[in-house]
C-alpha cells in the first residue's frame, strides 16, 4: 500500500508512526526546510478541553505508543479580568509543550520516533500525488487543500501575536487575561519555557492587523513584559472551521486541515495528533474515517457555542465570569473532578439563551 504524507506535523509524523507501527511506510512532504520550521512558541493541553480522556498525553502513549515529553506540568492555571483573578489548582490541570524549530518540540519528538523519508522543501501538490499513492493524508495545518475540494467551512479567524520573555517562571503556573483592552474577544496567555523564559501571546477575534499591533502594545505596556528581540512573531488569520467530509476520494484531511481546531480557545494538537492517527488506522483497518473521528463534531459544536458567546463578552462579562468561576463549587468542578465542564457550560449558554440564534451543524 502506497501512502503520502502532506506536510510533517502533529498529525501528518502521528499518522506516519501509527503506520508504521504496523509495516506500512509512508513518503512524507514537508514544505518547509525541516520539520518545525515554525516559531518556537509554548502551546497547551487542558485536560478540560479532551474530557472524557482524562490525560491525553499517556492516553496516546498507553494506547498509541506515541512518546510526547511536556515542558511543564501545569498546576495551577490564573485567569485575570480587568478586575479579578480565578484561580484553578489541581494536582494535573495539563501541560505545556513546546512547538517549532527548537529540537524539544513535539514536532521535533514525534520525526525522531519515525524512519519514514521526509522530502523538505516539497512543492508537490496532492493532484501529483493522486496517479502513484493509494492515499494521501493531508497535513498542512491549514485549510487550503480543503478549500480546493469545496468541503471547507470557516467558523471563526484568530489574529496571534506573541514573543518570548525572560524573567522568572513558575513552569507550573499558565496565565490567561480575558481584556478586550488587550485582547479582542478572546484572551492573552503566557506559558512558561522553563523558570527563566515564557511564551505569552496576544489572540485576538475578530481583527484587522494593525488592531492586533496596538492590542499587543497595549499588551506588552500593562503587563510589564519585555520582549526577547527577534522572537517576536505574528499569525494573521488563523482559520478554524470544520469540513463537510474529512475523506473525499483516496484523500484523508487530517489537524487544522480537517477542521480539527476548537474555535473557542484555538486548542488542536490533540485532536490533530489523534486525527493523524485514525487516519492511518482507517488505511490500515478500511474503517470509516468520518465515523471514526465523528466523536469530535459533538466538542467542536458546543466550543463554536461558547466561541460565539465569547464574542459577545465586553470586559463587564469578563469581570463576572471570574467571580464566579472563583467560586470554590466552579474551581472544584473544573480542576479536581472528571465533568465535561466545557460541554456543561455551552448546554448553559444555550439553556439561558445568550445566543439568539441556536446552532445548527449540518455536516
Ligand atoms: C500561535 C498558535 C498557538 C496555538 N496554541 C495552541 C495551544 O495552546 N494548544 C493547542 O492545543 N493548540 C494550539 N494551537 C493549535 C495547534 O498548534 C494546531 O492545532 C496543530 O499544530 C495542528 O496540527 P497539524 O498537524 O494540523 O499542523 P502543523 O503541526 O502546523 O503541521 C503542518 C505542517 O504541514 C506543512 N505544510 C503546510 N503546507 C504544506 C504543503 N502544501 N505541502 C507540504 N507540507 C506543508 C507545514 O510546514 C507544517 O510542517 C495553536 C496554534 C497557533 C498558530
Amino acid at each position: 500500500m502506497k501512502v503520502a504524507i502532506l506536510g510533517a506535523g502533529l498529525s501528518g509524523l502521528s499518522c506516519a508512526k501509527h503506520l508504521e507501527d504496523n509495516n506500512i511506510k509512508p513518503v512524507i512532504f514537508e514544505r518547509r526546510h525541516r520539520v518545525g520550521e515554525r516559531f518556537p512558541n509554548m502551546e497547551a493541553v487542558m485536560q478540560l478541553m479532551h474530557r472524557p480522556i482524562i490525560d491525553p498525553v499517556v492516553y496516546v502513549n498507553k494506547k498509541y505508543g506515541l512518546n510526547l515529553l511536556p515542558s511543564g506540568i501545569t498546576h495551577s492555571l490564573e485567569i485575570y479580568s480587568p478586575n479579578y483573578k480565578a484561580v484553578f489548582t489541581g494536582f494535573n490541570l495539563g501541560y505545556t509543550s513546546i512547538r517549532g524549530h527548537d529540537d524539544r518540540s513535539w514536532e521535533c519528538q514525534l520525526a525522531r520516533q519515525i524512519t519514514a523519508q521526509i522530502h523538505y522543501n516539497s512543492t508537490v501538490t496532492w493532484q501529483e500525488l493522486e496517479k502513484d499513492f493509494d492515499w494521501i493524508v493531508v497535513a498542512t495545518g491549514d485549510p487550503a487543500i480543503s478549500r480546493e475540494l469545496g468541503v471547507w467551512k470557516t467558523d471563526t479567524e484568530a489574529f496571534l501575536k506573541g514573543c518570548i520573555v525572560k524573567g522568572k517562571f513558575d513552569i507550573g503556573v499558565a496565565k490567561i487575561w480575558l481584556n478586550n483592552k488587550l485582547s479582542k474577544n478572546c484572551m492573552v496567555y503566557s506559558a512558561p519555557f522553563s523558570t527563566s523564559e515564557a511564551s505569552y501571546c496576544t489572540v485576538a477575534i475578530p481583527s484587522s492587523p494593525e488592531e492586533l499591533d496596538k492590542l499587543w502594545s497595549r499588551t506588552v505596556e500593562e503587563l510589564n513584559i519585555e520582549p526577547v528581540p527577534k522572537t517576536e512573531f505574528k499569525f494573521e488569520e488563523y482559520k478554524m472551521g470544520r469540513v463537510k467530509s474529512r475523506q473525499v476520494g483516496k484523500i484523508l484531511l487530517t489537524g487544522a486541515a480537517g477542521g480539527f481546531v476548537e474555535p473557542f480557545m484555538g486548542f488542536g494538537q490533540i485532536p490533530s495528533i489523534l486525527s493523524g492517527i485514525y487516519a492511518a488506522e482507517s488505511i490500515i483497518t478500511g474503517k470509516d474515517y468520518n465515523k471514526m473521528t465523528a466523536w469530535f463534531n459533538k466538542h467542536y459544536d458546543n466550543s463554536l457555542i461558547l466561541r460565539e458567546y465569547a464574542n459577545t463578552m465586553d470586559n463587564d462579562k469578563f469581570d463576572k465570569l471570574i467571580s464566579l468561576l472563583n467560586l470554590p463549587l466552579f474551581s472544584n468542578l473544573a480542576a479536581n473532578t472528571n465533568l465535561p465542564v466545557l460541554g456543561i457550560a455551552a448546554k448553559a449558554v444555550q439553556f439561558m439563551n445568550f445566543i439568539k440564534k441556536p446552532i445548527t451543524q449540518k455536516r
